[in-house]
């Protein structure tokens, strides 16, 4: 076999691949590079605007992450006066999960990162690659010309017999320099494979040497080097499918080229790629575009830290938000403040009006954590004002929970109520809802719909109060009941009803001689609690008594009485 260092010699043994045999490969009127170049012209843009493009695969949910990211590189786009857009990366149809598009468009929607252009509004389009594939034949058609590409009809048996090999040999795997056995054929050799029917992919003919470096200016990372690349990878895949569609590394060179995308803002598990980009990019003739390798969200697990995983965690699906109903301003706020901690410290209205610096991301992984996010929501949800707070309420709970949306509606004035008393300062249910979903169990008790009273007296929430007491206490409270908006009168039944049926005024005098009582007024208060809330602790009674009214109180005091 001939060894990798004089490959160049061998270069001029073979003849390259005869110009006709390639153009018969391809649709006789595939455009030529240049036609591209002009159908996408250079942006008009003023100076420091930024391009970025977010480029989500249809294989499954949207990741948490994916928004994180897509969010910074809306963020660049808008505060440059630049372009931010989505790309659908759909190469992998195999893969592909057909309800991945429409999760995407609502989550895109939902968390305002919805691409600025599209195919009826944009002029780089299509926006899908799958309806891209003559681009990628014409500049794959154009290497094959230039002799940077080779067709290569490996079958995947032939490839893990490669894997094997290299393993007993010792050497890295891949397919490169010695080991790339169709790299060496000739174009008769080509042409016979070819006429036997024979399925091919193309692949780069990389001109890299192991032995050299790279080196590259990361926009968050600063400079990296690594070895440079010199596998041959696959640039188009299988000829038997229908498009012919390429692989990610040739994806992202033609279509960041054409697109004019002047920042690659992505996950840093391209960084290893990077060595083969710039070689495609420079094969192809395109300047390079700058990288910024983003770190990925983790997670606290036990005391170490890992990636966010869609196979182990619900928050890594976007869904989980939408579905139980955190306001997207919350999400967002708190994954700026991960992106750039100075975002953190801001006010939400800031911080969603403010910059995000590429140099400020951290280049470890920021942890997600859903405490921290649900204590910025609750303060979200308690800064909204109250027709602000019922508007994101009705929209979740319109697709989430509609039966909640007609409680809602014939009681809006409680509704109303309800968020004006958690908005109100010193108001004692401030900040108890982090997400929409929570109102039910929060707010479930101001509704008569929702609510069911207790209707028996042994019940175990009355604890060491008896029966036939907790039926007296019930039908005098009822009996007198006197619906005063005074907090102090209204608290005088309370103490009342303790004085009439034996109980301590207060807990000191109860401790004092347990036996001369039936306990301290504290029981009595619960009692009246777990009646009209049906909870052993609750808001403030007095308050709960305001909210849902006279009759609703002796509705729920008469079911015991
Ligand atoms: N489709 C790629 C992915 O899902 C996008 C990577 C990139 O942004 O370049 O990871």
């Amino acid at each position: 076999m001939l060894s990798y260092s004089n490959l160049e010699g061998r270069k001029s043994l073979y003849l390259m691949l005869d110009p006709e045999l390639i153009l018969s490969l391809f649709a006789e009127d595939l455009p030529k590079p240049e036609h591209w170049e002009s159908r996408y012209p250079m942006r008009n843009l003023p100076p420091g605007a930024i391009v970025t493009r977010f480029g989500p695969s249809p294989t499954g949910f949207l990741h948490t992450g994916g928004v994180y990211t897509a969010n910074v590189a809306k963020n660049l786009a808008r505060h440059s006066g630049g372009v931010y857009f989505v790309r659908i990366e759909d190469t992998d149809q195999a893969r592909e999960v057909a309800e991945s598009r429409a999760q995407f468009a609502s989550a895109f929607e939902f968390f305002s990162i919805q691409s600025d252009e599209d195919d009826e509004t944009g002029q780089y389009g299509p926006y899908e690659q799958s309806k891209r594939s003559l681009i990628y034949h014409t500049y794959a058609r154009d290497l094959l010309l230039r002799d940077q590409a080779y067709l290569c009809f490996c079958t995947r048996e032939e490839l893990t017999e490669l894997t094997e090999k290299q393993q007993a040999a010792k050497v890295g795997s891949g397919y490169y320099g010695e080991w790339a056995i169709c790299r060496h054929l000739s174009s008769d050799e080509v042409a016979q494979r070819l006429n036997a029917g024979k399925t091919y992919t193309v692949r780069f003919r990389s001109q890299g040497d192991e032995s050299r470096r790279i080196s590259f200016e990361d926009l968050i990372r600063g400079q990296i080097e690594m070895p440079e690349n010199i596998h041959d990878i696959v640039l188009l895949k299988s000829s038997d499918q229908d498009p012919r569609l390429p692989t990610y590394h040739f994806a992202h060179a033609v279509d960041d080229h054409l697109m004019r995308v002047n920042v690659v803002l992505r996950g840093e598990e391209w960084i290893s790629s990077v060595p083969v980009h710039l070689q495609l990019f420079k094969a192809l003739g395109f300047d390079q575009i700058p990288y910024a390798h983003i770190a990925p969200l983790m997670k606290m697990d036990g005391t170490s830290r890992r990636k966010l995983s869609k196979r182990k965690d619900s928050e890594a699906n976007v869904e989980y938000y939408i579905s139980s109903g955190y306001p997207a301003g919350a999400v967002l706020h708190y994954l700026r403040g991960l992106a750039n901690s100075r975002l953190a410290e801001m006010s939400f209205e800031e911080s969603a009006s403010a910059p995000i610096r590429l140099s400020d991301c951290g280049v470890a992984g920021p942890i997600f954590d859903l405490v921290k996010l649900g204590s910025i929501s609750r303060e979200f949800i308690a800064h909204l004002s109250v027709d602000e707070a019922f508007d994101g309420l009705m929209t979740w709970a319109q697709s989430y929970d509609p039966e909640l949306v007609e409680i809602l509606l014939a009681d809006k004035d409680l509704t109303h109520r309800l968020l004006t008393l958690e908005r109100e300062p010193g108001a004692i249910q401030r900040k108890d809802l982090a997400k929409w979903d929570e109102f039910r169990s929060v707010y479930g008790i101001y509704f008569a719909s929702l609510f069911t009273p207790v209707m028996d007296p042994a019940d175990p929430r009355f604890g060491k109060v008896e029966a036939e007491m907790v039926r007296s206490l019930a039908r005098d409270f009822a009996d007198g009941y006197q619906h005063t908006s005074d907090k102090d009168a209204w608290f005088e039944q309370i103490r009342a009803l303790a004085a009439k049926h034996g109980f301590a005024p207060t807990a000191g005098v109860y401790k004092k001689a347990p036996q001369d009582f039936a306990g301290s007024i504290s029981d009595v208060s619960n009692v009246i609690r777990i009646i009209l809330t049906g909870l052993t602790q609750s808001p403030e009674l007095f308050r709960v008594a305001q909210v849902i009214g006279r009759e609703e109180v002796l509705r729920r005091a008469g079911s015991l009485a």
